[in-house]
């Protein structure tokens, strides 16, 4: 049977809940405990593959082609084991589950409700993950205590607390220790209110993690836990780190977290050996030189749209002692300035996924530039996309380059512009492989790729055959695959089954290379990915 932690945030939203919660499976899971994580999403959407970068992040996609909040490439980075469908879920996929089934007739005349219908679906979920094999539980929810959303969750984990053992099932709640400047006060009332709005719903948490700027000494946390109804040292201070995001494991096994947690659960488990995590630390927070890389997208004032694109560029100058300078380019900007002004300086250039027609000239002018000037490239999904076009335009003599995807209903409608044009470079495939105007198939998840031999991509991998993530609608046309080998474009991975455009990369450069999935999925910081050190040894030299 496993043990189940859950953990709660109160007073504000952007805790750091996440990371939190995979710094605790990290240090579990170093300990030779067998961990599974889960995120609790409390929103209507079903899932957050159709919601706004702006407001959401990244959308996270496992390998079982599941769109995820972000959290889970926390915990991917941090647990270091892929997630799946069943690591996160929403309120909407709960409701829409119930209502299928209550469509269905499967309640048999009853009233369907909250309680107990929507907390017995909620629950089911914690125990889909339950197995032989699973020795501890992490569960995240989402949002702030006192959310309306979130009451059917919370009354869900109270009353799994009076089915299981009380070994069995701990809370831990994390809230914000806020420090007020004009009076250089800390503040603890804030905390000691959301631990009363939890325990009106009776749930007493067992552990305090408070987020705060300041130090904070034993005459606070004696007061907090007093005021919280928990032990002194369960009260756990989470001090911003002052360097990386992954020195977070490091200060909650200071303070015994892990310790605390093994006994609270009855679990024999050895002391954690960090010894890996530390040394990686070391060659992030002390770098000795620094790369420069350019990152053209279109989201770029928020950080969190290309959260996994940035650890994994500092993943891999992490392996080098180096620090990744990351310069963020609104591609649009790329447009109004010129790529000369813009990209002066820099040593790399990466363009990240994306969708739409806004910023892709820009993209596109930045590669061109990246291509031109022998600076090194690493093109992610739209960024191969992007890059197709614009050798397409350049080099192969098609000035009316296009994707479909910049196409709207009217233009294939009224002729202007159709999948079967010599200039629709990338299109749309139904399953069966044809190219067709519209409709098509999503590629999601992970799908295999041969690396032909001799090429950046083959040596970077050092293996011929990869499995990687997919997140996208539209592909190379298979008809221009010959016209781009003869102009000097090598198509240097594929499909195996489909036979489709995976990997591209040029001849004559000393690194350009752009694949149609998402590697940014699969870094880890002490296993950076192959592309991503590519790029960075790569743009070293340069
Ligand atoms: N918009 C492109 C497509 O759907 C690329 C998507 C992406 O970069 N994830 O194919």
């Amino acid at each position: 049977m496993s043990k189940f932690v859950f953990i709660t945030g109160g007073v504000v939203s952007s805790l750091g809940k996440g990371l939190t919660s995979a710094s605790i499976g990290l240090l579990l899971k170093s300990r030779g405990l067998r961990v599974e994580m889960l995120k609790m999403d409390p929103y209507i959407n079903v899932d957050p593959g159709t919601m706004n970068p702006f407001q959401h992040g990244e959308v996270f996609v496992t390998d079982d082609g599941a769109e995820t909040d972000l959290d889970l490439g926390h915990y991917e980075r941090f647990v270091n084991q892929p997630m799946g469908h069943r690591n996160n879920f929403t309120t909407g996929a709960i409701y829409s589950k119930i209502i299928e089934r209550e469509r269905r007739g499967d309640f048999n005349g009853a009233t369907v409700q909250v309680v107990p219908h929507v907390t017995n679906e909620i629950k089911q979920k914690w125990l889909n993950l339950e197995r032989e094999d699973v020795d501890v539980i992490l569960i995240e929810l989402g949002g702030t205590v006192g959310d309306i959303e979130g009451l059917p969750f919370l009354e869900a984990i109270r009353q799994f607390h009076l089915e299981r053992d009380p070994e069995d099932v701990m809370f831990i709640h994390m809230a914000l220790i806020p420090y007020l400047r004009a009076s250089g006060e800390i503040k603890t009332k804030p905390t000691q209110h959301s631990v009363q709005k939890l325990r009106e719903l009776a749930v007493q948490p067992d552990m305090i993690i408070c987020r705060t700027t300041q130090h904070i000494d034993d005459d606070v946390r004696k007061k907090i836990a007093l005021f919280c109804s928990v032990r002194p040292q369960n009260v756990i201070i989470e001090q911003d780190v002052p360097n990386t995001i992954y020195e977070v494991p490091l200060i909650l096994r200071q303070q015994g977290t892990d310790d605390i947690i093994c006994k609270r659960l009855h679990l024999d488990a050895p002391e954690p050996d960090l010894s890996q995590w530390q040394a990686m630390i070391d060659r992030v927070v002390n770098p000795e030189k620094t790369v420069k890389i350019a990152v053209v997208g279109k989201y770029i004032t928020l950080t969190d749209s290309y959260k996994s694109i940035y650890e994994a560029l500092m993943h891999a100058g992490a392996a080098f002692h180096a620090k990744v300078d990351i310069l963020k380019v609104e591609a649009e900007e790329i447009e109004e300035k010129g790529a000369d002004a813009v990209l002066e300086g820099v040593q790399g250039v990466l363009t990240p996924g994306g969708f739409g027609l806004r910023g892709a000239e820009g993209k596109m002018a930045a590669i061109q530039w990246a291509r031109e000037n022998n600076v090194p490239f690493l093109g992610i999904c739209y960024g191969l996309q992007c890059a197709v076009i614009e050798f397409a335009r350049h080099v192969c003599g098609l000035p009316n380059a296009y994707s479909i995807e910049w196409k709207t209903d009217t233009d294939i409608f009224e002729g202007n512009a159709s999948a079967q044009a010599q200039d629709a470079v990338v299109v749309l495939m139904d399953s069966q492989q044809n190219v067709v105007d519209r409709g098509g198939t999503m590629r999601l998840g992970a799908y295999a790729c041969w690396l032909k031999q001799g090429t950046h991509a083959r040596e970077a991998y050092g293996t011929e055959m990869v499995r990687e993530r997919h997140r996208h609608r539209y592909e190379v046309n298979p008809k221009i695959k010959d016209m781009l080998e003869s102009k000097g474009m090598i198509i240097s991975g594929v499909n195996p089954d489909s036979r489709l455009v995976e990997i591209v990369e040029l001849k004559d450069h000393p690194w350009f290379v752009a694949t149609q999935a998402h590697p940014e999925f699969k870094t880890r910081p002490t296993e950076p990915h192959p592309l991503f050190l590519g790029l960075i040894t790569a743009s070293m030299e340069n």
